[in-house]
């Protein structure tokens, strides 16, 4: 058989793929669970994004099936397994400033603009049409094909979870929903919090403040951009004003501190980074933590700011509460502390996101976190994990999916690992593959979202060889 020239029969589609490319953009698929129907249990627009996939593939001539209105595939080909593609066509909402409509699909300077464009639209079209060329192009293959469409990756992944729960699990994918070359290394994620669990002791300490609330960041995979406490000062505001004043200018961090129906207010700003790497922020609750660790303060705070300025302050990596951990693949164990909040009623609570090694075991990790959480009187609540995801260099998708990328741009395609979860670790033995190349600026759910055509139409080829080399 003649050597495919993945580019030319990606060429001689082009106006199609993207003239279905911005029809696909031009559904606003954003999570709507107000308007949730039966029909459409994540809304109008979602359903729509399916719908038009699933019409798309049957006039295509593959094998659509709606899974619960939740996901969808398009299959061909026949065989044992299965080679999955795990795409998702839901957006997360446009926001402002944009410089053409969002839902527009404006083609200008060789980029396609609109929500979804790189994040997840564009990549699925691009794998789409990469499909229907091996499909096309009538080449034997021993596997099955099939694209598997969520409508929740954006949210809380029910797309895939009931897709899984109903459907076969591919023997080998990859999804195009991250970064060229390969991510095949994934931390597994925690995210729980720590609460005070204190009986009132008796103390002699001085007390020259009582905390009486104190809260800073929402979500646990965001480092928190700002804090804010009240407190009741028993004698004269002055000292703690002048000691608050001189931790902000030592620390270099923005703040205020006024008085406020009697209370002293103190407020802190940080700098918000992802959670993944909290060092690339400023945790603006552990400097206020820091702060009211160091005062006279009544001793149900103390023991709090103590807890927290001890265990967490200057230390995102576990040493100080015994669990730091590292690997060759996915380097150190993170703990971003994204939720941080006290009350004189009901005690203080912190809220981590731990992403752990490959190599590293949860179930060890907690339990000795549990000691120590024990003699400090805290305890855990609302435990979440997701495990890590790790796919063997040697394994046959690795080396496939390798080999195609090299062959088709000349570049070593660099094994990657990353702290954050990709779509790809819903299946069993998947990598994020793509769409974003090396170099290229990563504007997902940014405002002006585009992907270059450029970059669709090589992303297009790499996929269609990979299928083919993966299916054949
Ligand atoms: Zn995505």
């Amino acid at each position: 058989m003649n050597v495919i020239d993945w580019q030319k029969e990606v060429e001689r589609r082009q106006d199609a793929l993207i003239e279905d490319a911005k029809k696909l953009l031009q559904i606003k698929s954003v999570l709507d669970e107000e308007n949730a129907t039966e029909e459409a249990p994540l809304g109008e627009g979602v359903k729509e994004a399916l719908d038009f996939m699933l019409q798309l593939g049957e006039k295509d001539g593959f094998t659509p099936k709606n899974v619960g209105n939740l996901a969808g595939h398009l299959e061909f080909g026949q065989g044992e397994d299965i080679v999955g593609i795990l795409c998702h066509v839901d957006v997360v909402p446009e926001g402002d400033g944009w410089s053409s409509d969002p839902y527009g699909a404006e083609i200008r300077d060789g980029k396609i603009f609109g929500r979804g464009a790189i994040d997840d639209k564009g990549p699925t079209m691009a794998a789409y049409y990469a499909m229907k060329i091996v499909k096309e192009l009538g080449l034997p293959l021993n596997k099955r094909v099939r694209m598997i469409i969520g409508t929740d990756e954006e949210s809380d992944w029910r797309c895939v979870d009931h897709y899984f729960e109903h459907e076969e699990m591919p023997a080998m994918g990859f999804a195009p929903d991250a970064d060229f070359p390969i991510i095949y290394a994934e931390k597994g994620i925690a995210d729980f919090d720590l609460v005070q669990n204190w009986k009132e002791q008796k103390s002699d300490a001085e007390v020259k403040a009582k905390v009486l609330s104190f809260q800073s960041g929402r979500r646990y995979n965001m480092v928190p951009d700002f804090a804010k406490a009240s407190l009741e000062v028993t004698n004269e505001p002055t000292d703690t004003v002048q000691l608050y004043a001189d931790f902000l200018k030592k620390n270099e961090l923005p703040g205020k501190y006024y008085i406020e129906n009697g209370l002293l207010m103190l407020e802190a700003e940080g700098v918000s980074a992802h959670g993944m790497e909290p060092n690339n922020g400023k945790n603006a609750g552990l400097y206020m933590a820091k702060f009211l660790s160091e005062l006279k303060i009544d001793p149900k705070a103390s023991h709090y700011f103590q807890f927290a300025a001890t265990y967490f302050y200057e230390d995102s990596r576990g040493k100080k509460l015994g669990i730091s951990y590292s690997d060759d693949i996915t380097g150190d164990l993170t703990i971003n502390v994204g939720k941080l909040s006290y009350t004189e009623e009901s005690g203080g609570r912190l809220g981590l996101n731990v992403r752990y090694p490959v190599t590293n075991k949860m179930d060890d990790t907690k339990d000795s976190l549990e000691g120590l959480l024990k003699e400090e009187h805290f305890i855990i609540e609302n435990f979440t994990d997701s495990k890590p995801h790790h796919v063997a260099e040697d394994d046959f998708l690795i080396q496939t999916l390798k080999k195609v990328y090299e062959e088709q741009t000349g570049e070593k395609a660099e094994l990657l690992s990353i702290g954050g979860g990709t779509y790809a670790r819903s299946l069993k033995s998947g990598v994020a593959f793509g769409p974003l190349f090396p170099g290229r600026e990563d504007i997902a759910h940014q405002k002006d979202e585009y992907m270059h055509i450029e970059d669709m139409l090589r992303a297009t080829a790499i996929y269609a060889q990979a299928i083919y080399e993966l299916a054949k």
